[in-house]
Protein backbone atom coordinates (compact mmCIF):
# COMPACT_ATOMS: atom_id res chain seq x y z
CA UNK A 1 0.00 0.00 0.00
CA UNK A 2 2.85 2.40 0.98
CA UNK A 3 4.77 1.81 -2.57
CA UNK A 4 1.32 2.66 -4.14
CA UNK A 5 0.75 5.54 -1.98
CA UNK A 6 3.84 6.99 -2.58
CA UNK A 7 3.45 6.16 -6.52
CA UNK A 8 0.38 8.27 -7.00
CA UNK A 9 1.85 11.12 -5.26
CA UNK A 10 5.58 10.92 -7.00
CA UNK A 11 3.62 10.57 -10.29
CA UNK A 12 0.74 13.18 -9.92
CA UNK A 13 -2.80 10.49 -9.35
CA UNK A 14 -3.50 11.79 -5.63
CA UNK A 15 -2.07 14.42 -3.50
CA UNK A 16 -3.76 14.59 0.54
CA UNK A 17 -5.98 17.56 0.35
CA UNK A 18 -4.72 20.95 1.41
CA UNK A 19 -1.50 19.79 1.79
CA UNK A 20 0.25 23.63 1.00
CA UNK A 21 -1.86 24.37 4.67
CA UNK A 22 -0.99 21.15 6.62
CA UNK A 23 -3.73 18.72 4.90
CA UNK A 24 -7.06 18.60 5.92
CA UNK A 25 -8.06 15.25 7.48
CA UNK A 26 -9.86 12.60 5.26
CA UNK A 27 -9.45 15.03 1.75
CA UNK A 28 -8.02 14.00 -1.15
CA UNK A 29 -6.97 15.86 -3.95
CA UNK A 30 -6.84 14.95 -7.52
CA UNK A 31 -3.62 15.35 -9.71
CA UNK A 32 -4.12 15.86 -14.13
CA UNK A 33 -3.14 11.81 -13.53
CA UNK A 34 -5.37 10.66 -11.56
CA UNK A 35 -8.03 12.89 -13.04
CA UNK A 36 -7.18 10.91 -16.20
CA UNK A 37 -7.51 7.63 -14.75
CA UNK A 38 -11.15 8.39 -12.46
CA UNK A 39 -12.50 10.27 -15.62
CA UNK A 40 -11.71 6.66 -17.92
CA UNK A 41 -13.14 4.98 -14.73
CA UNK A 42 -16.24 6.90 -14.72
CA UNK A 43 -16.87 6.59 -18.45
CA UNK A 44 -16.44 2.77 -18.12
CA UNK A 45 -19.18 2.65 -15.81
CA UNK A 46 -21.48 5.38 -17.90
CA UNK A 47 -20.68 3.38 -20.90
CA UNK A 48 -21.07 0.26 -19.57
CA UNK A 49 -24.17 0.93 -17.50
CA UNK A 50 -25.88 3.47 -19.03
CA UNK A 51 -25.09 4.15 -23.04
CA UNK A 52 -25.10 -0.08 -23.80
CA UNK A 53 -28.01 -0.08 -22.15
CA UNK A 54 -31.88 0.60 -23.54
CA UNK A 55 -33.26 0.80 -19.89
CA UNK A 56 -30.76 3.26 -18.21
CA UNK A 57 -30.98 7.23 -18.28
CA UNK A 58 -28.49 9.60 -16.21
CA UNK A 59 -29.54 12.24 -13.88
CA UNK A 60 -27.14 14.61 -11.90
CA UNK A 61 -28.86 16.18 -8.96
CA UNK A 62 -28.30 19.30 -6.28
CA UNK A 63 -25.62 18.24 -3.85
CA UNK A 64 -27.47 20.37 -1.06
CA UNK A 65 -31.04 19.42 -0.79
CA UNK A 66 -34.20 20.02 1.05
CA UNK A 67 -33.39 18.94 4.62
CA UNK A 68 -36.70 16.55 4.21
CA UNK A 69 -35.24 14.38 2.14
CA UNK A 70 -32.58 13.13 4.97
CA UNK A 71 -35.54 13.02 7.46
CA UNK A 72 -37.84 10.93 4.94
CA UNK A 73 -34.77 8.56 4.01
CA UNK A 74 -33.92 7.84 8.09
CA UNK A 75 -31.08 9.24 7.71
CA UNK A 76 -31.19 11.98 10.64
CA UNK A 77 -32.51 9.23 12.57
CA UNK A 78 -30.51 6.60 12.04
CA UNK A 79 -26.78 7.06 9.82
CA UNK A 80 -24.22 6.83 12.46
CA UNK A 81 -21.22 5.38 14.10
CA UNK A 82 -20.50 4.55 17.14
CA UNK A 83 -18.06 7.01 18.71
CA UNK A 84 -15.39 6.44 21.86
CA UNK A 85 -13.02 9.18 22.83
CA UNK A 86 -9.35 8.47 24.46
CA UNK A 87 -9.87 9.89 27.54
CA UNK A 88 -6.41 11.57 28.04
CA UNK A 89 -5.25 12.93 23.88
CA UNK A 90 -8.95 13.20 22.79
CA UNK A 91 -8.61 11.07 20.20
CA UNK A 92 -11.52 9.64 18.32
CA UNK A 93 -12.11 5.50 17.15
CA UNK A 94 -15.12 3.97 15.65
CA UNK A 95 -15.53 1.44 18.39
CA UNK A 96 -16.60 -1.12 15.57
CA UNK A 97 -13.08 -0.85 14.30
CA UNK A 98 -10.94 -1.00 18.03
CA UNK A 99 -12.89 -3.80 18.61
CA UNK A 100 -12.16 -5.70 15.28
CA UNK A 101 -8.77 -4.63 15.79
CA UNK A 102 -9.02 -6.40 19.65
CA UNK A 103 -9.98 -9.65 17.51
CA UNK A 104 -13.72 -9.28 18.33
CA UNK A 105 -16.37 -10.07 15.34
CA UNK A 106 -18.72 -7.39 15.31
CA UNK A 107 -21.15 -8.44 13.04
CA UNK A 108 -24.25 -8.71 14.04
CA UNK A 109 -23.40 -6.39 16.95
CA UNK A 110 -25.80 -3.85 18.29
CA UNK A 111 -24.55 -0.70 19.94
CA UNK A 112 -25.36 -1.81 23.15
CA UNK A 113 -23.73 -5.02 23.01
CA UNK A 114 -20.68 -3.33 21.34
CA UNK A 115 -20.31 -1.20 24.98
CA UNK A 116 -21.01 -4.54 27.16
CA UNK A 117 -17.40 -5.96 24.96
CA UNK A 118 -15.82 -2.91 25.67
CA UNK A 119 -16.67 -2.62 29.42
CA UNK A 120 -16.24 -6.15 30.18
CA UNK A 121 -13.02 -6.21 28.31
CA UNK A 122 -11.45 -3.02 29.31
CA UNK A 123 -10.79 -1.54 26.13
CA UNK A 124 -8.11 0.36 25.68
CA UNK A 125 -7.54 2.88 22.95
CA UNK A 126 -4.53 2.59 20.62
CA UNK A 127 -2.63 4.79 22.82
CA UNK A 128 -3.20 2.58 25.87
CA UNK A 129 -5.36 4.63 27.36
CA UNK A 130 -8.91 4.67 29.34
CA UNK A 131 -12.28 5.34 26.79
CA UNK A 132 -15.31 7.05 27.30
CA UNK A 133 -18.64 6.43 27.24
CA UNK A 134 -19.17 5.81 23.52
CA UNK A 135 -22.08 6.95 21.98
CA UNK A 136 -23.61 7.12 18.17
CA UNK A 137 -21.95 10.22 16.15
CA UNK A 138 -24.21 11.02 12.96
CA UNK A 139 -21.84 11.19 10.10
CA UNK A 140 -23.93 13.94 7.76
CA UNK A 141 -21.89 16.89 7.42
CA UNK A 142 -24.73 20.10 8.13
CA UNK A 143 -24.39 23.39 6.76
CA UNK A 144 -27.05 26.38 6.53
CA UNK A 145 -28.81 27.74 3.59
CA UNK A 146 -28.96 31.71 3.36
CA UNK A 147 -27.97 34.18 5.64
CA UNK A 148 -30.01 33.60 8.81
CA UNK A 149 -27.86 30.76 10.61
CA UNK A 150 -30.70 29.43 13.33
CA UNK A 151 -32.33 25.93 13.27
CA UNK A 152 -35.16 26.87 10.56
CA UNK A 153 -31.76 27.14 7.56
CA UNK A 154 -29.86 23.47 8.21
CA UNK A 155 -29.19 21.56 5.23
CA UNK A 156 -26.78 18.78 4.99
CA UNK A 157 -24.33 17.81 2.58
CA UNK A 158 -25.67 14.48 0.67
CA UNK A 159 -24.17 11.41 2.32
CA UNK A 160 -25.05 9.17 -0.55
CA UNK A 161 -26.21 10.31 -4.18
CA UNK A 162 -28.79 8.03 -3.71
CA UNK A 163 -31.50 10.20 -2.91
CA UNK A 164 -30.78 12.97 -5.35
CA UNK A 165 -32.35 10.05 -7.96
CA UNK A 166 -35.55 9.36 -5.56
CA UNK A 167 -36.41 12.60 -5.39
CA UNK A 168 -36.02 12.58 -9.30
CA UNK A 169 -37.97 9.50 -10.06
CA UNK A 170 -41.23 11.06 -10.32
CA UNK A 171 -40.22 14.14 -12.97
CA UNK A 172 -38.23 11.15 -15.15
CA UNK A 173 -41.54 9.14 -15.14
CA UNK A 174 -43.32 12.51 -16.04
CA UNK A 175 -41.25 13.25 -18.61
CA UNK A 176 -39.83 10.23 -20.42
CA UNK A 177 -42.36 7.57 -19.08
CA UNK A 178 -39.79 4.83 -19.74
CA UNK A 179 -41.22 0.63 -19.41
CA UNK A 180 -40.83 -0.83 -16.35
CA UNK A 181 -38.30 -1.95 -15.08
CA UNK A 182 -35.65 1.19 -15.91
CA UNK A 183 -33.27 2.50 -14.08
CA UNK A 184 -31.31 5.76 -12.96
CA UNK A 185 -27.67 6.53 -13.01
CA UNK A 186 -25.72 9.10 -11.16
CA UNK A 187 -21.79 9.80 -10.56
CA UNK A 188 -21.25 12.44 -8.00
CA UNK A 189 -20.10 13.83 -4.58
CA UNK A 190 -21.29 12.40 -1.32
CA UNK A 191 -20.15 13.82 2.44
CA UNK A 192 -19.48 11.61 5.58
CA UNK A 193 -17.64 12.82 8.94
CA UNK A 194 -16.03 9.21 9.09
CA UNK A 195 -14.73 9.34 12.78
CA UNK A 196 -11.79 8.36 11.75
CA UNK A 197 -10.71 8.54 8.06
CA UNK A 198 -7.61 6.39 7.06
CA UNK A 199 -6.50 3.64 4.30
CA UNK A 200 -5.31 6.46 1.93
CA UNK A 201 -8.55 7.33 0.13
CA UNK A 202 -10.34 4.11 1.29
CA UNK A 203 -12.16 6.24 4.12
CA UNK A 204 -12.56 9.38 2.68
CA UNK A 205 -14.86 12.71 4.29
CA UNK A 206 -15.27 13.58 0.66
CA UNK A 207 -15.84 10.89 -1.98
CA UNK A 208 -17.56 10.23 -5.32
CA UNK A 209 -20.32 7.54 -5.84
CA UNK A 210 -21.49 5.45 -8.78
CA UNK A 211 -25.46 4.91 -7.83
CA UNK A 212 -27.74 3.48 -9.60
CA UNK A 213 -31.40 2.86 -8.81
CA UNK A 214 -33.10 0.42 -10.86
CA UNK A 215 -37.08 0.52 -10.18
CA UNK A 216 -39.10 -2.71 -11.32
CA UNK A 217 -42.13 -4.77 -10.45
CA UNK A 218 -41.42 -6.10 -6.64
CA UNK A 219 -41.74 -9.63 -8.29
CA UNK A 220 -38.91 -9.83 -10.25
CA UNK A 221 -36.62 -8.11 -7.30
CA UNK A 222 -34.54 -11.30 -6.45
CA UNK A 223 -34.07 -12.08 -10.37
CA UNK A 224 -33.22 -8.98 -10.55
CA UNK A 225 -30.90 -8.65 -8.29
CA UNK A 226 -28.72 -11.52 -9.32
CA UNK A 227 -28.61 -10.01 -12.88
CA UNK A 228 -26.92 -6.79 -11.48
CA UNK A 229 -24.87 -8.76 -9.25
CA UNK A 230 -23.48 -10.83 -12.29
CA UNK A 231 -23.29 -7.22 -14.31
CA UNK A 232 -21.02 -5.70 -11.55
CA UNK A 233 -18.90 -9.13 -11.36
CA UNK A 234 -18.23 -8.71 -14.90
CA UNK A 235 -17.46 -5.36 -15.04
CA UNK A 236 -15.44 -5.13 -12.52
CA UNK A 237 -13.04 -8.54 -14.15
CA UNK A 238 -13.11 -6.11 -17.19
CA UNK A 239 -11.12 -3.64 -15.39
CA UNK A 240 -8.57 -5.78 -14.41
CA UNK A 241 -9.12 -6.80 -11.32
CA UNK A 242 -8.43 -10.02 -9.76
CA UNK A 243 -11.47 -12.65 -9.61
CA UNK A 244 -9.54 -14.66 -6.77
CA UNK A 245 -9.34 -11.50 -4.89
CA UNK A 246 -13.22 -10.50 -5.50
CA UNK A 247 -15.58 -11.59 -3.13
CA UNK A 248 -19.01 -11.58 -2.09
CA UNK A 249 -20.33 -11.48 1.49
CA UNK A 250 -24.05 -11.62 2.12
CA UNK A 251 -24.60 -9.28 4.35
CA UNK A 252 -26.48 -10.43 7.50
CA UNK A 253 -30.32 -9.02 8.33
CA UNK A 254 -27.88 -7.46 12.13
CA UNK A 255 -25.84 -5.29 9.65
CA UNK A 256 -27.69 -4.03 6.89
CA UNK A 257 -28.78 -0.84 6.44
CA UNK A 258 -32.22 0.13 7.91
CA UNK A 259 -33.53 0.38 4.14
CA UNK A 260 -32.48 -2.91 2.88
CA UNK A 261 -34.28 -5.98 2.58
CA UNK A 262 -30.97 -8.15 1.01
CA UNK A 263 -27.74 -6.43 0.51
CA UNK A 264 -24.52 -8.44 -1.03
CA UNK A 265 -21.15 -6.34 -0.40
CA UNK A 266 -18.66 -6.85 -2.92
CA UNK A 267 -15.64 -7.42 -0.82
CA UNK A 268 -11.61 -6.83 -2.23
CA UNK A 269 -8.14 -7.87 -1.04
CA UNK A 270 -6.29 -4.57 -1.02
CA UNK A 271 -3.00 -4.53 0.69
CA UNK A 272 -4.64 -3.56 3.73
CA UNK A 273 -7.22 -6.25 4.11
CA UNK A 274 -10.23 -7.50 2.87
CA UNK A 275 -12.38 -4.29 2.73
CA UNK A 276 -15.88 -3.23 1.23
CA UNK A 277 -15.60 -1.76 -2.49
CA UNK A 278 -19.07 -1.87 -3.02
CA UNK A 279 -22.70 -2.95 -1.93
CA UNK A 280 -25.70 -3.92 -4.06
CA UNK A 281 -29.27 -3.53 -1.65
CA UNK A 282 -32.74 -4.36 -1.95
CA UNK A 283 -34.46 -1.03 -0.94
CA UNK A 284 -37.70 -2.56 -1.68
CA UNK A 285 -40.13 0.50 -2.19
CA UNK A 286 -38.52 2.24 0.98
CA UNK A 287 -37.64 5.41 -0.46
CA UNK A 288 -40.76 5.78 -2.74
CA UNK A 289 -42.76 5.02 -0.15
CA UNK A 290 -41.09 7.52 2.28
CA UNK A 291 -41.28 10.16 -0.50
CA UNK A 292 -45.48 9.81 -1.30
CA UNK A 293 -45.48 9.69 2.75
CA UNK A 294 -43.82 13.03 3.39
CA UNK A 295 -44.33 15.32 0.17
CA UNK A 296 -48.13 13.79 -0.05
CA UNK A 297 -46.62 13.29 -4.06
CA UNK A 298 -47.99 10.29 -5.71
CA UNK A 299 -45.08 7.93 -6.44
CA UNK A 300 -47.00 5.36 -8.27
CA UNK A 301 -46.15 3.83 -11.68
CA UNK A 302 -48.88 2.87 -14.33
CA UNK A 303 -48.05 0.19 -15.83
CA UNK A 304 -48.37 0.78 -19.37
CA UNK A 305 -51.51 -0.58 -21.11
CA UNK A 306 -53.15 -1.95 -18.06
CA UNK A 307 -54.84 0.33 -15.10
CA UNK A 308 -52.33 -1.61 -12.49
CA UNK A 309 -50.49 1.18 -11.04
CA UNK A 310 -47.36 -0.17 -8.22
CA UNK A 311 -45.18 2.09 -6.42
CA UNK A 312 -41.73 0.13 -7.72
CA UNK A 313 -39.36 -1.48 -5.66
CA UNK A 314 -35.79 -0.97 -6.37
CA UNK A 315 -32.06 -2.87 -6.79
CA UNK A 316 -29.39 -0.16 -6.06
CA UNK A 317 -25.83 -1.13 -6.58
CA UNK A 318 -23.55 1.57 -5.46
CA UNK A 319 -19.66 1.94 -5.56
CA UNK A 320 -16.99 4.49 -4.76
CA UNK A 321 -15.00 6.21 -7.40
CA UNK A 322 -11.77 5.99 -4.90
CA UNK A 323 -12.53 2.43 -3.65
CA UNK A 324 -12.39 0.99 -7.16
CA UNK A 325 -9.70 3.39 -7.96
CA UNK A 326 -7.55 1.82 -5.50
CA UNK A 327 -8.85 -1.92 -6.34
CA UNK A 328 -8.13 -0.84 -10.23
CA UNK A 329 -4.28 0.82 -9.18
CA UNK A 330 -3.61 -2.47 -6.19
CA UNK A 331 -4.27 -5.05 -9.48
CA UNK A 332 -2.21 -3.62 -12.29
CA UNK A 333 0.93 -2.67 -9.77
CA UNK A 334 3.36 -4.46 -10.37
CA UNK A 335 7.09 -4.58 -9.25
CA UNK A 336 9.83 -7.31 -11.41
CA UNK A 337 11.90 -8.90 -9.05
CA UNK A 338 15.54 -9.12 -10.93
CA UNK A 339 16.99 -12.56 -8.87
CA UNK A 340 20.64 -13.20 -7.81
CA UNK A 341 21.81 -9.94 -10.18
CA UNK A 342 21.60 -11.44 -13.43
CA UNK A 343 18.65 -9.26 -14.26
CA UNK A 344 16.29 -12.44 -15.33
CA UNK A 345 13.01 -11.47 -14.81
CA UNK A 346 11.51 -13.85 -11.84
CA UNK A 347 7.90 -12.78 -12.31
CA UNK A 348 5.99 -10.25 -10.57
CA UNK A 349 5.21 -9.64 -7.16
CA UNK A 350 4.31 -7.10 -4.36
CA UNK A 351 7.08 -8.50 -2.50
CA UNK A 352 11.08 -9.43 -3.53
CA UNK A 353 11.58 -13.13 -3.03
CA UNK A 354 14.06 -14.46 -0.81
CA UNK A 355 17.25 -12.57 0.26
CA UNK A 356 18.99 -12.45 -3.12
CA UNK A 357 16.00 -10.45 -5.27
CA UNK A 358 16.04 -7.21 -5.85
CA UNK A 359 13.48 -4.84 -7.13
CA UNK A 360 12.99 -4.44 -10.93
CA UNK A 361 11.02 -2.77 -13.09
CA UNK A 362 7.77 -0.76 -11.64
CA UNK A 363 4.89 -1.54 -14.18
CA UNK A 364 0.97 -0.29 -14.00
CA UNK A 365 -0.37 -3.05 -16.49
CA UNK A 366 -3.92 -0.89 -16.50
CA UNK A 367 -6.12 -2.28 -19.30
CA UNK A 368 -5.40 0.29 -22.39
CA UNK A 369 -8.89 1.97 -21.91
CA UNK A 370 -8.25 3.07 -18.39
CA UNK A 371 -4.46 4.08 -18.40
CA UNK A 372 -3.98 7.92 -18.29
CA UNK A 373 -2.05 7.79 -21.69
CA UNK A 374 -2.67 5.64 -24.32
CA UNK A 375 0.49 6.53 -25.97
CA UNK A 376 4.41 8.28 -25.67
CA UNK A 377 5.57 10.04 -27.72
CA UNK A 378 9.69 11.00 -27.70
CA UNK A 379 12.11 11.99 -29.89
CA UNK A 380 15.59 9.59 -29.66
CA UNK A 381 17.68 12.89 -28.48
CA UNK A 382 16.05 16.08 -27.57
CA UNK A 383 18.73 17.97 -29.25
CA UNK A 384 18.52 17.18 -32.93
CA UNK A 385 15.57 19.56 -34.64
CA UNK A 386 14.96 17.34 -37.28
CA UNK A 387 13.55 14.39 -34.65
CA UNK A 388 12.01 16.83 -32.63
CA UNK A 389 9.95 18.15 -35.55
CA UNK A 390 9.25 14.75 -37.09
CA UNK A 391 8.49 13.50 -33.11
CA UNK A 392 6.20 16.54 -33.17
CA UNK A 393 4.68 15.79 -36.22
CA UNK A 394 3.60 11.84 -34.91
CA UNK A 395 2.49 13.48 -31.80
CA UNK A 396 0.21 15.66 -33.16
CA UNK A 397 -1.31 12.87 -35.48
CA UNK A 398 -2.02 11.00 -32.34
CA UNK A 399 -3.56 13.38 -29.82
CA UNK A 400 -6.00 14.32 -32.72
CA UNK A 401 -7.21 11.17 -32.72
CA UNK A 402 -6.71 10.35 -29.21
CA UNK A 403 -6.45 12.84 -26.84
CA UNK A 404 -4.99 11.28 -24.35
CA UNK A 405 -1.27 11.17 -25.77
CA UNK A 406 1.94 12.44 -23.49
CA UNK A 407 5.06 13.82 -24.71
CA UNK A 408 8.21 13.25 -23.38
CA UNK A 409 11.67 14.02 -24.18
CA UNK A 410 13.61 14.69 -20.65
CA UNK A 411 16.16 12.54 -19.61
CA UNK A 412 17.78 9.61 -21.02
CA UNK A 413 15.38 7.19 -23.39
CA UNK A 414 15.69 4.48 -20.13
CA UNK A 415 14.09 6.97 -17.88
CA UNK A 416 11.56 7.90 -19.92
CA UNK A 417 10.14 4.46 -20.46
CA UNK A 418 10.78 4.02 -16.31
CA UNK A 419 8.39 6.84 -15.79
CA UNK A 420 6.15 5.48 -18.89
CA UNK A 421 5.66 2.25 -17.10
CA UNK A 422 5.07 3.37 -13.32
CA UNK A 423 1.79 5.88 -14.90
CA UNK A 424 0.80 2.82 -16.92
CA UNK A 425 1.55 3.80 -20.95
CA UNK A 426 0.88 0.95 -22.61
CA UNK A 427 2.88 2.13 -25.87
CA UNK A 428 5.74 4.52 -25.87
CA UNK A 429 6.88 5.52 -29.65
CA UNK A 430 10.26 6.69 -30.31
CA UNK A 431 11.62 8.35 -33.09
CA UNK A 432 14.78 7.96 -34.31
CA UNK A 433 17.20 8.46 -37.46
CA UNK A 434 15.62 5.62 -38.93
CA UNK A 435 12.47 7.42 -39.29
CA UNK A 436 13.66 10.05 -41.47
CA UNK A 437 14.63 7.37 -43.78
CA UNK A 438 12.44 4.73 -44.03
CA UNK A 439 8.70 6.55 -41.80
CA UNK A 440 9.41 3.65 -39.53
CA UNK A 441 8.86 4.19 -35.84
CA UNK A 442 10.10 2.40 -32.62
CA UNK A 443 6.96 1.28 -30.55
CA UNK A 444 7.82 -0.31 -26.88
CA UNK A 445 5.32 -2.57 -25.04
CA UNK A 446 4.94 -1.75 -21.81
CA UNK A 447 3.96 -5.22 -20.41
CA UNK A 448 6.66 -7.39 -22.13
CA UNK A 449 9.69 -4.17 -22.81
CA UNK A 450 9.12 -6.21 -26.11
CA UNK A 451 9.66 -3.43 -29.41
CA UNK A 452 8.82 -3.51 -32.61
CA UNK A 453 9.42 -0.93 -35.87
CA UNK A 454 5.78 -0.05 -37.11
CA UNK A 455 5.09 2.56 -40.11
CA UNK A 456 3.68 6.23 -39.14
CA UNK A 457 1.12 5.70 -41.36
CA UNK A 458 0.49 2.69 -39.39
CA UNK A 459 0.41 3.82 -36.27
P1 LIG B 1 -18.33 1.19 5.09
O1 LIG B 1 -19.05 0.07 5.80
O2 LIG B 1 -16.98 0.78 4.55
O3 LIG B 1 -18.29 2.48 5.88
P2 LIG B 1 -20.80 1.66 3.81
O4 LIG B 1 -21.41 0.29 3.86
O5 LIG B 1 -21.22 2.68 4.78
O6 LIG B 1 -19.19 1.54 3.80
P3 LIG B 1 -22.37 2.46 1.60
O7 LIG B 1 -23.22 3.36 2.40
O8 LIG B 1 -22.91 1.16 1.13
O9 LIG B 1 -20.98 2.22 2.34
O10 LIG B 1 -21.81 3.31 0.35
C1 LIG B 1 -21.69 2.76 -0.93
C2 LIG B 1 -20.26 2.81 -1.40
O11 LIG B 1 -19.70 4.11 -1.29
C3 LIG B 1 -19.30 1.92 -0.61
O12 LIG B 1 -19.39 0.58 -1.02
C4 LIG B 1 -17.98 2.54 -0.94
O13 LIG B 1 -17.51 2.10 -2.22
C5 LIG B 1 -18.30 4.01 -1.02
N1 LIG B 1 -17.98 4.66 0.26
C6 LIG B 1 -18.75 4.70 1.36
N2 LIG B 1 -18.16 5.41 2.34
C7 LIG B 1 -16.97 5.85 1.82
C8 LIG B 1 -15.92 6.65 2.34
N3 LIG B 1 -15.96 7.16 3.56
N4 LIG B 1 -14.85 6.90 1.53
C9 LIG B 1 -14.80 6.40 0.28
N5 LIG B 1 -15.78 5.64 -0.26
C10 LIG B 1 -16.85 5.37 0.49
Amino acid sequence: MDEIVSLCKRRGFIFPGSEVYGGLAGTWDFGPLGVMLKRNIENSFWQTFVESRTDMYGVDAAIIMNPKVWEASGHVATFADPLVEDLVNRKRYRLDHLLEEAGFSVQGLTFDAMCDIMKREGLKSPDGNALGEARMFNMMFSTHVGPVVDDTSVAYLRPETAQGIFTNYKNVVDTLYPDLPFGLAQIGKAFRNEISPRDFVFRSREFNQMEIEYFCDPNDWERLFEEWLAAYHKWLLGLGLDATKIHDLEVPAEDRAHYSKRTVDIEFDYPIGRKELMGIAYRTDFDLQNIQRVSGKNMEYTIKGTNKKLVPHVIEPSIGVERLMMAVMCSAYMREIEVGGDNSTAGSSNAPAGGAAKAGRVVLKLPEFLAPYRFCVSPLLKNKPELVAKAREVFAGLKKKYGNVAWDDNGNIGKRYAKQDEIGTPKCIVIDFDTLEDGTVTVRNRDDASQIRVAISEL
